[in-house]
């Protein structure tokens, strides 16, 4: 069975063809300028590619209630020119095929539980750590939803005492975690790129720092079973021990489990599909809205 992914960010749309058992053949790639000039690139790709079904990663914040007029919108994103847009129900109505949509977090995490680093276990948190940050939740193998959708990139942290911009860079939220430790609010805060920090520089003190509050702050509310931490800022691979020696000194031996303590270094791990677990959630959205049986 062909089945679209499309991966929405918020500076490229990643369009793919694959099947239902998460296996991905083609891939294309177009910039994320304005729904005008965009949409009509990603409706061409999957005429060109015929597929059974869609599914969708997509930046946000996204309705995702069904019985909500404004189901598969883009609801209030920074990226004005989206504010509003009908994502799913332009696209369902120019392919003609029934269409899956999540958030792109969302979507890794349920890909990361069904074949990635989290398969066999009853779920999984999935943060992203790149332009912006986000969380995807999956608990006992269903992608968490609410009121809208978890937007853990915005939890509030407490500043540390060597940040030279203690209040971060996002434009909504004093002190939250995306505008303190996104990739461009390392650039912002110590005037280079991020990928340009060497493993010595105290950014990356600061970095282990904010995600590990993160991960503290996800254990003891959720308690999932695996934090994957992906995104381009998590190329460092230096951060991982790091963040995991803050999170058990921020636990302070509360939390007695495995785990957190003997096992951290199987617990708070790079994505096991790599770059591809975006797109490979995305298909398995395609899965479930073709309403066939898939690995997730
Ligand atoms: P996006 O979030 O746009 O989907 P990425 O996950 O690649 O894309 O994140 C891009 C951000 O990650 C940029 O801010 C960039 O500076 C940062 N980044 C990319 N590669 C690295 C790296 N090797 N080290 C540190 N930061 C990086
Ligand atoms: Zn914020």
């Amino acid at each position: 069975m062909a089945l679209g992914a499309l991966e929405a960010g918020g500076t490229k749309m990643v369009c793919s063809i694959g099947d239902e058992h998460g296996r991905l053949w083609t891939r294309e790639t177009f910039p994320t300028t304005t729904p005008a000039e965009t949409i009509p690139l990603l409706i061409d790709f999957f005429r060109r590619h015929p597929v059974e079904a869609l599914g969708i990663g997509s930046f946000g914040p996204l309705d995702l209630r069904p019985d909500s007029p404004t189901y598969g919108y883009i609801t209030s994103t920074p990226k004005l020119a989206w504010v509003q847009c009908p994502l799913l129900p332009t696209l369902a109505e120019a392919l003609g095929v029934p269409v899956g949509l999540d958030t792109d977090v969302n979507a890794a995490a349920l890909a990361e539980h069904a074949l990635g680093a989290a398969r066999g276990l009853s779920g999984c948190l999935y943060i992203t750590v790149g332009t912006g940050i986000g969380g995807g939740l999956v608990v006992e193998g269903r992608m968490v939803h609410g009121l809208l959708h978890p937007e853990l990139g915005h939890i509030w942290l407490r500043p540390h005492p060597d940040d030279p911009a203690p209040h971060g860079f996002c434009p909504y939220h004093d002190g939250c975690l995306e505008g303190m430790a996104s990739g461009p609010a390392l650039q912002k805060r110590w005037g280079r790129p991020a990928c340009e920090l060497e493993a010595s520089h105290p950014a990356w003190t600061l970095e282990a720092h904010y995600l590990a509050q993160m991960c503290m702050t996800a254990i003891v509310a959720f308690s999932p079973e695996k934090i994957i931490l992906g995104g381009g800022v998590m190329q460092q691979a230096h951060l991982f021990p790091r963040i995991r020696a803050e999170v058990r000194r921020m636990l302070g031996g509360y939390v007695r489990h495995r785990a957190v303590e003997a096992d951290i270094d199987q617990y708070i791990v790079p994505p096991g599909l790599g770059a591809d677990s975006g797109a490979t959630g995305a298909l398995l959205l395609a899965a479930r809205a073709a309403g066939g049986n898939s690995p997730g």
